[in-house]
């Protein structure tokens, strides 16, 4: 035989089931922000690699190290994307969708691509699903977009914690920055080679870094809730007065400032103790429309992570029962079997017309194989009479039925 080619790395076939709980997550996720008036964006995959560098930022691993970059055959930088919020905040401003000057509610869906270590949840190629909210500033909107994230989570059943904080603006952050810079070079020989290298520039990352001496150190820092400035603390006071109106439960994590350089004011993750990690985070950017070269837009966003909620799925609802039609005859009993079995989808029901000769033991045998619900027999009898046997394969029952009484069941039994 010859050699097998296998594939890449970080990257999966979804097969089977799990194609089936990839399509459930999604479509689940998308009637809930349909609700929501949500509108879907359908993004390229490839963007030139600075848009990621100008809004994730230069010193963030998912920059420095995750980032699929090649040259195009045009000499030109490209990234296979990491995440979604860039992509759609370019197609914000290419596509002018602020002209007219009311606020916009986008989501996407799709792979996105980090060179990671790959373990359980956690892959090369993975898919979000994402929503971005442009052009509002209004509190209400951190609150009620948490609250959907909420309610996609709940309504998939995954069980996940929420956490949050608030990251302040350009007025505070800064005296944040110096306050934890400080705090950090002290404690600079615990940190790892990474966190090091990259204090003076980014000394915010120590706190969302995952080594061990690293999340010692940030135990003890200084909390950027302490150095708010008035208007992002009264913010982050509407913000979780909203959320305690919808229900929403949520615990303060002074030390949540996530992965990615662009935020401000709110952010949050939903982290399942199950998984242990992270299911679905985001917050607001209130900058990042006008540093890529947009009007000033206060946004805000999150993405879920498919595969992560695949796997803290409880049950995928059943397909609708599978009816096999057969064919049991000559060519006359072909061309109608091909008849009915087109007949009975567009009445919604799944069916399945069997390619399989021979004798009729082996057709039951083929539609026990592939879990068929109903048999169908279409034979020169039928053709005579009218009367069609159609058998319950679970209950091992079966009757001759004129073809009405056929569609009639099925329909019945898929509905
Ligand atoms: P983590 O801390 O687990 O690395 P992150 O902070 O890098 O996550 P985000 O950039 O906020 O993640 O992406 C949002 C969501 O996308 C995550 O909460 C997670 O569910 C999912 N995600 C991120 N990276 C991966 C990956 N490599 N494989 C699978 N899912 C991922
Ligand atoms: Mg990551």
């Amino acid at each position: 035989m010859a050699e097998k080619v296998k594939t890449v790395r970080g990257f999966r076939d979804l097969v089977g089931e799990e194609a089936r709980k990839y399509r459930f997550v999604v479509d689940t996720a998308r009637k809930v922000l349909e609700r929501y008036n949500f509108e879907e964006v359908i993004l390229p995959t490839v963007e030139y690699a600075k848009l990621f560098a100008r809004s994730i930022g230069e010193a963030t691993d998912v920059v420095e190290k995750e980032m699929f970059v090649f040259t195009d055959k045009g000499g030109r930088e490209v990234a296979l994307r990491p995440e979604g919020t860039a992509g759609a905040v370019r197609a914000f401003i290419e596509n002018k969708l602020y002209a007219d000057g009311t606020y916009k509610k986008l989501f996407y869906e799709g792979p996105m691509f980090r060179h990671e270590r790959p373990q359980r949840g956690r892959y090369r190629e993975f898919h979000q699903i994402g929503a971005e909210v442009f052009g509002t500033a209004n509190p209400v909107a951190d609150a009620e977009l948490v609250g959907l994230a909420d309610e996609i989570l709940k309504t998939l059943g995954v069980e996940a914690r929420l956490e949050i904080n608030s990251l302040g603006c350009k007025k505070c952050r800064p005296r944040y920055r110096e306050a934890l810079l400080r705090y950090l070079r002290e404690h600079e020989e615990e940190l790892c080679e990474d966190c090091r290298r990259r204090l003076e520039r980014n000394p915010l990352r120590v706190l969302d870094c995952k080594v061990e001496g690293c999340r010692r150190v940030a135990q003890e820092a200084p909390k950027i809730t302490d150095y708010l400035c008035e208007e992002c603390k009264t913010h982050h006071e509407k913000v979780k007065e909203y959320l305690s109106a919808l229900g929403v439960e949520f615990t303060e994590n002074p030390y949540l400032v996530r992965g990615l350089d662009y935020y401000t004011k709110t952010v949050f993750e939903f982290v399942s103790p199950e998984l242990g990690k992270t299911v679905l985070a985001g917050g607001r950017y209130d900058y990042l429309v006008e540093e890529l070269g947009g009007p000033p837009t206060p946004a805000l966003g999150f993405a879920a992570g498919v595969e992560r909620l695949m796997l803290l799925l409880k049950e995928l609802p059943p397909r609708p029962p599978l009816v096999v039609v057969i064919p049991f005859g000559g060519e006359e009993v072909k061309r109608e079997a091909l008849k009915v079995a087109r007949l009975l989808r567009k009445e919604g029901v799944r069916t399945e017309l069997s390619y399989r000769e021979g004798k009729i033991k082996k057709q039951f045998e083929f539609a026990d194989k592939i879990g068929a619900d109903f048999a169908l027999v279409v034979g020169e009898d039928e053709l005579k009479s009218g009367l069609y046997t159609l058998k319950d394969l679970r209950r091992r029952e079966q009757e001759r039925l004129p073809f009405e009484e056929v569609v009639r069941r099925l329909k019945e039994a898929s509905s």
